[in-house]
Order: C-alpha cells, then structure tokens, then sequence
C-alpha cells in the first residue's frame, strides 16, 4: 500500500481494515509494520485514515449485526495499535427504519463500548449522504452521536464532499457557509480528514454515486476552493473516485497540488 502511494505522489491514503464486505482479517506481520512506517517516515506521509468495512452498522435492528459490528471494530483499533497516531473512519450506521433518534442512542452505546481510553487512533465518524436510513446525513446527527459518547476525545469527523453535497450542503457555492455551519453545530476541531469526491447528482439527491474530480456536480472551481481553503489546511485530503487503476488518482493528485498551488481555475 505504501509503496503505491508513493508511486501515485500520495502523502495519506485510506485502507480497509480487512475485506471492505467483512469477514476475517489477516495476521498482522511484524516485519511488513516496520517496513511500511518506514516507507511512510521516509516519504514525508501524513497521518492515514483506515476505512471499516460497509457491513459494520452499529444501529441495526439485528442484535448479532449489532454486536458484530462493536465485536469487529473493537477488533480493529486493536490492530491499528500497530500504527499509532492513524484514523478510523466508519460509516455511523443506518437505523433501518427504527428512526434516527434509535440510531443515534444505538450508535453512542456502540461507541461507549468500543471506545478505550488511551486508545492511539482517533475514530472518525463519516458525513452521510442520507441515502435509505443513513444516520449522519446532518451536522446535528453527527453533533448529537458526539454528544452522547464518554470519551469523545477520540472522536472526530471525516467530511466526504460528495455525501455532504448530496445531503444538501453546498460545498460547491458557499464553502465558508458549509464550515461555518460544521463549527457552529459541531466544532471545526472536530474535522479531521477529508475524503474528496466529486458527485454524479444534483444537490440534495441523497443518492451517494461518487464522481471523478471535476466532472460531476460539485465541478473543480469547488475543489479549487477546498485545497486553498486555509481552514482545511493540513487535513489528511482521501481520493475515493471511481477510476480503473492508480494511474487516475495519480492524476487527481497532481491536478490537486497544482490547484493547490494557484494553477487553473479562479
Ligand atoms: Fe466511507
Ligand atoms: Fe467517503
Ligand atoms: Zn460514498
């Protein structure tokens, strides 16, 4: 993994913890660890952001999904002990009819017992779209699962520009309103990664199809916006675009960095 980044001119990216569908995950082995961080040390990376799998979903209405998911991701901040100082971003769940107001309670009761102090990864909790019963579709749902966990010093956001733009946040037209809005409901120190993805539906579809950057709704001008925006500096910035191969994040990357650095658009 490290060394692709490095061969794309990545400084973070994102991994799933194990098969992003669930399932078992592989041994860790110990000389594989040292050789990774010292390939990320070598090459200047930043902080990375492990992805849990899609099937996790803390606010099932299904006991064993329930306890599954609290028993895997308990699991794999464990296993990112390994790699201290990392992120962990996971989708909070969907209520599966049982309404958001469950999900929440059911989400921060995950959470509670999930969460260890002294614990070295912070966990991230995903901006949702809205698609079907998503939970974390508004800033307050995500300000409300904050609210309700103990040890919320090891908890943080990851804002995906596609799932905001398709809840109804418009990341494209008024970006400083958006982060507004994040520090007034949430708190802007809670926003500590981005995963950018340009989206293939209007404003408000809560449809969730990611985009390659520039070509869908959310349009470069706004990402232009987003790698100049000093309120984001320095955040772990997480490509999850639709391409064939490394070679179009590659792409991505370096049309980022020169956007970034005052080429292109206005
Ligand atoms: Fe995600
Ligand atoms: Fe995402
Ligand atoms: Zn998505």
């Amino acid at each position: 993994m490290a060394d692709d980044a490095v061969s794309i001119g990545a400084t973070t990216f994102a991994f799933f913890t194990r098969n992003p569908r669930g399932g078992n995950a592989r041994e860790l082995d110990a000389d594989d660890i040292a050789a990774f961080l010292a390939t990320l040390r070598e090459h200047d990376f930043g902080p990375l952001v492990a992805h849990a799998p899609y099937t996790y979903n803390l606010c099932s209405a299904k006991p064993e999904t329930v306890g599954f998911a609290r028993r895997a991701m308990r699991e794999d901040l464990a296993r990112l002990e390994a790699l201290p100082g990392n992120y962990y971003n996971f989708h909070p769940g969907s209520h599966v009819k049982q309404g958001a107001d469950e999900g929440v309670r059911l989400i921060c009761d995950g959470l509670n017992e999930v969460l260890e102090p002294g614990q070295r990864t912070c966990v991230l909790l995903e901006t949702m779209a809205g698609k079907g019963t998503e939970v974390g579709r508004s800033f307050e749902e995500l300000a409300r699962i904050i609210d309700g966990v103990g040890h919320d010093e090891l908890l943080g956001v990851c804002l995906d520009t596609c799932h905001v733009w398709d809840a109804g946040y418009d990341v494209a037209g008024a970006l400083d309103g958006v982060l507004d809005e994040f520090d007034r409901v949430i708190g802007l120190d809670r926003l500590r990664a981005l995963h950018l993805n340009d989206s293939k539906n209007p404003r408000g579809s809560h449809k969730d199809r990611h985009e390659r950057i520039g070509q869908g709704q959310i349009g470069l001008d706004a990402f232009a916006a987003v790698v100049r925006c000093p309120r984001l500096a320095g955040l772990p910035m997480v490509l999850e675009t639709p391409q064939d191969g490394l070679d179009g994040w590659a792409h991505e990357i370096a049309l980022l960095r020169g956007l970034a650095a005052g080429e292109g658009t206005a």
